[in-house]
């Protein structure tokens, strides 16, 4: 009999649809015999961090034999002084993506249920199927909707049940852009019964410019059961080095902490995040770079006449209006690599992510001559 571990893994395990990441530079110039490629593909800052955090990270280099503070304590202490929360109400994660496991592991099992929207972040059902627990899907808001494909909070609302533990919501939402505003938001937040856990993740918080938009983080000490969680690897440019953070009441932190590796986040990442959060000026020259780089897209873009969904990210969804794969690879041959989101169930969309001036000018006439 051939050895097959199909047949040894967990039922629920084998329903889970895996997650595929954005092609890296290196295999992408090999696979097309192409060099000087450009990628817009996973969100990225392309400004990277901030030399003060390169510094940082330099100095964390020298002690490298040592575990890292499981605890985190410099990086929670300034966390806590950003967010106005006691240390207790924080935990981090490798990467938030880590923090999103976590909550799932804690509170779900066979017989319990989570609700998410439709086109939402990808890791939602990788982590809620892993537990076994049932997934409940809200349809999102129709194509002709003004928030096309965004998450619909009174659809979600209607899932609700007995069994419900937990919610998860992306404001913005990732591979959409869209966006749910403050007063629905926290309408839905104050709906829901205390016993379930609502996660609001802010993964491109730091890029919206909009006064009116709801800061969740805000909220944790008036709602018990409201998680929000929080990513260094976005706007803060340090994707690689895999941090992010929630902020809850201090019981839910001490439930992750149960399931937390003892050293999920190490030292390099530590030293980075600390470092990262005290340069301001990087934060919005980041900020500022995005903002300018969207105008020049979406005025590319429509140029270009193409559909593009509404978005505060850092990245923009189009309908090419055709089978996606085929515009990708017109793209990829032309060293330009952006996102399908065939996987998402959006087989004519393309998510980019704005990048420098050049890159979105190089973007933008290499899709030109894809949609050609
Ligand atoms: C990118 C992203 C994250 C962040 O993932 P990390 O694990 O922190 O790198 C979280 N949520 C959404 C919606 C994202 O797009």
């Amino acid at each position: 009999m051939s050895f097959d571990a199909l047949e040894l893994a967990a039922p629920a395990v084998l329903e889970i649809a895996p997650y595929i990441p954005g092609k890296p530079l290196s295999e992408v110039e090999r696979e097309y015999g192409i060099a000087n490629s450009i990628k817009l593909a996973s969100n990225e800052n392309p400004l990277g961090p901030s030399p003060k955090t390169h510094a940082a990270m330099a100095i964390a280099l020298q002690t490298i034999e040592l575990y890292p503070d499981g605890n985190g304590f410099e990086l929670k202490q300034a966390l806590a002084r950003k967010h106005h929360c006691s240390i207790e109400q924080i935990t981090l994660g490798n990467g938030s993506n880590d923090l999103l496991v976590m909550l799932a592991e804690a509170f779900l099992n066979a017989d319990v249920e989570a609700i998410y929207s439709q086109y939402c972040f990808a890791i939602y059902p990788i982590a809620v199927q892993a537990t076994g627990a049932t997934a409940r899907v809200a349809a999102a808001y129709p194509n002709t909707h003004a928030m096309a494909l965004g998450h619909d909070l009174e659809a979600m609302s209607q899932l609700i049940n007995d069994r419900t533990r937990l919610i998860f919501i992306a404001n913005p939402n990732n591979p959409t852009g869209t966006w749910v505003t403050a007063h629905e938001l926290k309408a839905f937040v104050a709906s829901v019964p205390k016993d379930i856990l609502v996660v609001i993740d802010e993964a491109y918080i730091e890029y919206v410019q909009d006064d009116q938009f709801p800061d969740a983080s805000l909220w944790i000490h008036e709602f018990e059961n409201l998680v929000v969680t929080r990513t260094f690897s976005k706007a803060y440019g340090l994707a690689g080095l895999r941090v992010g953070y929630a902020l809850s009441h201090p019981s839910v932190a001490a439930v992750l902490n149960r399931v937390r590796q003892p050293f999920n986040v190490n030292s390099i990442a530590l030293a980075a995040a600390t470092a990262a959060l005290d340069d301001t000026e990087h934060l919005r020259q980041s900020v500022e770079l995005n903002t300018r780089g969207m105008q020049q897209v979406l005025t590319g873009l429509e140029s270009l006449a193409v559909r593009v969904y509404p978005s505060k990210g850092n990245f923009v969804l189009i309908d090419c209006e055709r089978p996606s794969t085929e515009v990708n690879e017109a793209m990829l041959r032309q060293g330009v690599i952006v996102r399908p989101v065939t996987g998402y169930g959006l087989p004519t969309q393309l998510r980019i992510s704005i990048g420098t001036e050049q890159e979105n000018t190089r973007m933008l006439s290499a899709l030109a001559v894809a949609l050609k």
